[in-house]
């Protein structure tokens, strides 16, 4: 069965300037799009045709097949970032704020914490706020590199800090991106609904 490019959990139009439109008809519709298809060409036919993504991931790791592996892992890439971002302003409660104050000591210290891994990655990847045992920590893995293959990174919230993710709507303005995003538009509840540890499946499929 072929992977199918998730449906955005929002309207394109609906982050107004902080992510336009036509940034998402290109991220989302002709990017990840993109990353789908080469997945689903790479896999077509062989053992891996019936695979969940996940397994997929793994497989072209341990086989080191690194073409498969980028494609396939920016699949589950952008599937988890875009639930990772909401329209509306939000911010964390319950478990997750006890868990944010216990790690960090509050949400600004984390968001500091978080920019500053983002403006400091050089060139391509993400940036991961991700729960190691009962700790949150942060960190930043290079291109499509995932959390699908680092055991015990238990993933909570990304950042696509890729060129093509901000391009568009920020030119060379990395840092405006990242504090836009980070300030206004992150979706806490699905920060929070990842302390089950069960984050990879939420951007799984088949
Ligand atoms: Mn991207």
């Amino acid at each position: 069965m072929a992977f199918e490019l998730p449906a955005l959990p929002y309207s394109k139009d609906a982050f107004g300037d902080l992510i336009s439109s036509q940034s998402f008809d290109f991220h989302h519709g002709k990017h990840h799009q993109a990353y789908v298809d080469k997945t689903n060409t790479a896999i077509e036919g062989g053992e891996l045709e019936n695979a969940k993504l996940s397994e997929v991931i793994l497989a072209a790791q341990k086989s080191g097949n690194q073409g498969l592996f980028n494609n396939a892992a920016q699949v589950w890439n952008h599937s988890f970032y875009w639930q990772c971002l909401s329209p509306e302003k939000k911010n964390p409660s319950g478990a997750l704020a006890a868990h944010i104050e216990d790690s960090f000591g509050s949400k600004s210290e984390l968001l500091k914490a978080f920019k500053g891994e983002a403006t400091g990655h050089f060139a391509s990847g993400w940036v991961w706020l991700f729960l190691d045992g009962e700790e949150l920590k942060i960190t930043s893995l290079h291109d499509a590199d995932t959390p699908v293959v680092h055991e015990g990174m238990k993933p909570l919230f990304t950042l696509d800090v890729w060129e093509h993710a901000y391009y568009l709507d920020y030119q060379n303005r990395r840092g405006d991106h990242i504090e836009a995003i980070l300030d206004n538009a992150i979706n806490w509840e699905f920060v929070a609904k990842n302390l089950d540890g069960k984050g990879v499946s939420r951007a799984d499929q088949g």
